[in-house]
C-alpha cells in the first residue's frame, strides 16, 4: 500500500480552509529568513503559496546573512509583540554564526507553530502537546487516515535530530508504541530497524534503507529529502528494492514532505484561536 500524503494533505488544507472562513479570524503566519540559500527561500514561497490557498495571511521578514544573532532575536521579538502575528516560522538552518538556539527560544511559545521551543517540546515529552513539530504532527495524522494502530506496536525511528527524530519518538510514546531511536552511532543498525513494525527513517541518505533491513510486512515512514545518483528525489528508502518487503510505505515525493505544511497551517490556525480567546 502507497500512503498517499498529497491526497491526505489536500484533505487537510480544504478543511482548514473551511475551518478559517467559517472561524471570522484572520490568521497570519510571519516567516523570518536570514541570507539567501535557494533551498530555505523555496521551502518559505511553499508555506507561503500554501497559505494563500487556505486564507491564511502570511508576511515575510527577509534579514541579511550578515545579521547577528541579537537582530534576529529583535526581529523575532517585534513579531511576538504584534497582535495581528499568530504564528512564527524562522526558516532553519540559520547561517553560520547565528545562535539557532537563541533563537528559537526567543520565539515566543505560543506562536511557535514549528513547534521547537523548548517549551514545546518539553510539553510533547511530558505527554502534554501544545504545537507539536510540522513533519512528525503530520506522519501521525497520515498514520491515522490510514488506520495505522501505534498501541503496543514497535516502532523504530532513525534519526535524532530536534526537528523529526526525537519529537517522532515523544509522538510514538505518546501514541502507545514501544519506541527505540537509532542514530550514526547505534551498533548493529539493521538489526534494530528489522525489529520494526513501524519504521521511520529521518537520516537523509538516499535509497539507505534495503530490504534486509526491514521486517516482512512492515510499515515504512521515509521521511528523507535526497538526490538519487542522477539527480532525482528520492527518500531514505530504496524504494523499488523493499515495496515488495514491507505492507505500506510513504512515496518520496508525495509522502511525507505534502503534510508538513498542511501541519503547518493547522498548527497557525490553532495559534490564531487560541490567541484570539486571550
Ligand atoms: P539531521 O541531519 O538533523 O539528522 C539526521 C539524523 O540521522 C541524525 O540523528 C544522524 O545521526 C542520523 N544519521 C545520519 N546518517 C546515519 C546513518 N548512516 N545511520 C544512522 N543514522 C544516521 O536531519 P533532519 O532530521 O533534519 O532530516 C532528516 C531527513 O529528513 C533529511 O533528508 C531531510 O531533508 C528530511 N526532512 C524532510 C522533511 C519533510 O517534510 N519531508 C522535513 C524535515 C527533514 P547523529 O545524530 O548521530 O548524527
Amino acid at each position: 500500500m502507497i500512503i498517499d500524503g498529497k491526497a491526505v494533505s489536500e484533505k487537510i488544507l480544504a478543511a482548514v480552509s473551511k475551518e478559517v472562513a467559517d472561524s471570522g479570524l484572520t490568521p497570519c503566519l510571519a516567516t523570518v529568513i536570514v541570507g539567501d540559500d535557494p533551498a530555505s527561500q523555496m521551502y518559505v514561497r511553499m508555506k507561503h503559496k500554501a497559505c494563500d490557498r487556505v486564507g491564511i495571511k502570511s508576511v515575510g521578514v527577509v534579514l541579511p546573512g550578515t545579521s547577528t544573532t541579537g537582530e534576529v532575536v529583535n526581529a523575532v521579538a517585534k513579531l511576538n509583540a504584534d497582535d495581528s502575528v499568530h504564528g512564527i516560522l524562522v526558516q532553519l538552518p540559520l547561517p553560520n554564526g547565528i545562535d539557532t538556539e537563541a533563537v528559537i527560544e526567543s520565539v515566543s511559545p505560543e506562536k511557535d507553530v514549528d513547534g521547537f521551543h523548548p517549551y514545546n517540546i518539553g510539553q510533547l515529552f511530558s505527554g502534554r502537546p501544545e504545537f507539536v513539530p510540522c513533519t512528525p504532527g503530520g506522519i501521525m495524522t497520515l498514520l491515522a487516515e490510514y488506520k495505522i494502530d501505534t498501541k503496543g506496536k514497535k516502532a523504530v525511528v532513525v534519526g535524532r535530530s530536534v526537528d523529526v527524530g526525537r519529537p517522532m519518538a515523544a509522538l510514538m510514546i505518546n501514541a502507545d508504541a514501544t519506541v527505540t531511536v537509532c542514530h550514526s552511532k547505534t551498533d548493529n543498525l539493521a538489526d534494530e530497524m528489522r525489529k520494526a513494525d513501524i519504521l521511520i527513517s529521518a537520516i537523509g541518505r538516499a535509497k539507505f534503507v534495503k530490504p534486509d533491513m526491514v521486517k516482512e510486512g512492515a510499515v515504512l515512514i521515509d521521511v528523507g529529502i535526497n538526490q538519487d545518483e542522477n539527480g532525482k528525489l528520492c527518500g531514505d528508502a530504496d524504494f523499488e528494492a523493499v515495496k515488495d518487503k514491507i505492507s505500506a510505505i510513504t512515496p518520496v515525493p508525495g509522502g511525507v514532505g505534502p503534510m508538513t505544511i498542511a501541519t503547518l497551517m493547522q498548527n497557525t490556525l490553532k495559534a490564531a484561536r487560541i490567541l484570539s480567546k486571550n
